[in-house]
This record gives structure tokens, sequence and C-alpha cells, in this order.
């Protein structure tokens, strides 16, 4: 088995602004503690960096008014219709290098997506992309360019049948809205629900339209649902979808911000329940683009990513982190030298059985609403 890692230096050298949530650092810092476990030398994995995707690539998806509104931004200095396309508010700021760094996610989504399908790797992993909720002609939730979105329709312009399937604790909604009336691209995301997060979307009734109909599935989470709720859910809903529509490649979104230290969502997964909903897809199609993805406690995204990659390339790590990495241990304050997360204590036992009752009927509404389509 061949893999690759994408990855670009030049990422670090953008920033969203000193008060976001989206810290660009966290690509550097993961990178480190891949490159201390020897994760970056594997003898079947190349690192491959992408050049920055040609504005022809990211018109596939995106309306040339959007692109030009983006590079206008690039200078930094807010476009004055910039608030039609979602720029320059809180969530969305325009800074300098904007269109650079959008082109760059893009190419690297792009890049994996290409080296999966002209079979010079089985598995590519672009952990600065995933940035799920662009639209065609509107950023959302710090996302700019739908490099998710550029990657299934490269694979799709390849032949290949293509799932995707999103953990991040938000909604996978650009992702979803690309192909909504699409049965050839079968769209699967888990978060939690839309009455407690943005972007207040992915019920089970979204289905998807026409001929597409069950080929968009949602299942969402109760805040609070932890590994021991989350995994047995996944496993009930993931599996036997995929088994059905049996891709030739799954595009993963990893968002580790379900982890139940990360300060913008209120779901509860450890680091291990992460990288076993990850791991699990593996055996289930015989290629795959993995994708980074939320993430704004950069020990969960560094450690998170980090057994990720592991995981893709059948990797077991030692718990330890290696004292290499010691330096970025100690300047970002990470709670524990251990790869894996200790046990949380325990809810009270009241909302554990809410949690899990709302994510059981969760559950059952994706049986009986989706399965019929694909006759399961
Ligand atoms: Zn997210």
């Amino acid at each position: 088995m061949k893999t690759a890692l994408v990855y670009s230096e030049k990422a670090d050298s953008f920033d969203y602004g000193r008060e976001h949530p989206l810290r660009m650092e966290r690509l550097p810092l993961t990178w480190r503690l891949m490159r201390a476990y020897g994760l970056t030398t594997l003898p079947h994995a190349r690192v491959v960096a992408p050049e920055p995707a040609a504005e022809t690539d990211i018109a596939r998806y995106h309306t040339r008014e959007y692109l030009d509104v983006l590079k206008r931004a690039d200078r930094g200095l807010d476009p004055a219709d910039g608030a039609v396309y979602g720029l320059g508010l809180g969530d969305n700021p325009v800074f300098r290098g904007l269109w650079e760094v959008a082109q760059l996610v893009a190419a690297g989504s792009l890049t994996a997506a290409d080296l999966v399908a002209s079979g010079a790797v089985d598995r590519a992993f672009h952990f600065a992309g995933g940035l799920h909720h662009a639209f065609p002609d509107r950023a959302s939730g710090f996302c700019y360019v739908n490099d998710a979105v550029l990657a299934i329709l490269r694979l799709r312009e390849h032949g290949l049948r293509v799932a995707y399937v999103d953990i991040d604790a938000h909604h996978g909604d650009g992702v979803q809205h690309a192909f909504y009336a699409d049965p050839h691209v079968l769209t699967i995301s888990t978060h939690e629900r839309g009455e407690r997060l943005f972007p207040g979307t992915g019920f089970v009734r979204e289905l998807g339209e026409g001929d597409a109909a069950g080929y968009s599935v949602n299942l969402p989470l109760e805040a609070y649902t932890d590994s021991a709720v989350y995994l047995p859910a996944f496993e009930a809903v993931v599996p036997p979808l995929l088994e059905r529509f049996k891709p030739d490649v799954i595009v993963a979104q990893l968002g580790v911000d379900g982890h139940r230290t990360d300060p913008l969502t209120h779901l509860a997964f450890d680091l291990q329940g992460f990288v076993r909903a990850f791991a699990r897809l593996l055996p289930l199609a015989p290629k795959i683009v993995a994708l980074g993805g939320g993430g704004y406690d950069v020990r969960n995204v560094a450690r998170g990513w980090t057994a990720a990659w592991a995981a893709l390339n059948g990797v077991e790590l030692a718990d330890e982190l290696p004292a290499s990495y010691a330096r970025d241990i100690a300047h970002y304050g990470f709670t524990s030298t251990k790869l894996w997360d200790a046990p949380a204590a325990a809810l009270p036992e009241e909302t554990q059985r809410a949690v899990s009752d709302y994510v059981d009927r969760q559950v059952d509404a994706v049986q009986t609403t989706i399965f019929p389509f694909h006759r399961l």
C-alpha cells in the first residue's frame, strides 16, 4: 500500500487575526508531531507539497464573481461588497494573502485526489483541507473555498464513485449542498445537532432530492456525546451504507473539534474515539482521500491528525509523545505527555441517559428514512 502526505510549509505564513479561533499554527504543530514520531519518512509514504491551484480549477465549483472578490481581498482590505459574499464578518475575516491560502488549500486537496485517482498512491492525507462550509458564492464558517467539494469533483472526473464521510463536530453543509441532487456521491455527516451549533442544519430529514433522495445522510448528536455513545451509533449507520454504496474512494473530513476539550463545540469525544471512527472507514473502500477540518484546541489537532496519519499507514504509535516534541509540549501547554486521552469523569446518570436516548432516536430515524433507499 502506498500513501501520500500533502503538506505545505507556506500554510504557516497566513493569519486569520489574533482573536480568531482558527489558528494556522496548528498545521506546523501537527507536522512537527508527525515528524517527531518518524511519520514523515515512512518507506512507502511520500510527502508532497502542493502548488497553488489554478483559478480555473477552483472555478469548477465557485462562481467567477465570488473568486474576483476573493482576489480583491487578497491585499487584506475589505472589498466594498464583501458582506454579500460572507466576507469581513467575525467568522470570515479578510486578511493579507487570503486568496493565496485559499488556492493553496484547494491545491492540496486536488493534489491528494489526483495522487489517488491516478493510482500513484492508495491513500492520501491533506490535513490543511476539509473546509466544508464554503458555498459556491459565499464564505462561511472560516471556509473560503470548498476544497472537499473540489476534490470530490476531481475524483468524479476520473470516473470514480465517491462517498464523503464527515466526522467534524459541525454539519458538512457546504459539501451536502454541492451534491444534494447527485446520486453518484453519497454524503454522510455526523455532528452536534443543528439547534445547538453552527451552521444550524444537518437534520435527518435533509436526505437529498430527486434521484438523490437517500444520498444525503445526517446523524445529529446531542451535546456531551462521548465516544462510548458515538462509536456504536457510527457503526449502526456508516458501515452499512458504505457497504451498500460500494465507493471506489472515500473522502473523509476529519475535523477534530468533537473532542471534549474543544472550545467551540459541546461534544465529548476522546482521541481514541475520533481515531477509531476514522480507522473504521479504511476497510470500506479501496482508496481514501483524508482531509482535516475544524479543531480549535491545537493540542488535539496535532495528536488527532498524527494518530489518523499513523492509522492510515497501519503504524502503531507509542503512547508517550516523543522526547523531541518536548518544546512544543511545554510551549502549547499539553496537559499530558501521552498521545491518548485518559478516561473522562463520568457524566451525571440523567445527562448520560438523555444523551443516549437522543442519539438512539437519530439512529432509528436514519435507519427508517434513509436505509430503504439503499434496500437495507
Ligand atoms: Zn467544525
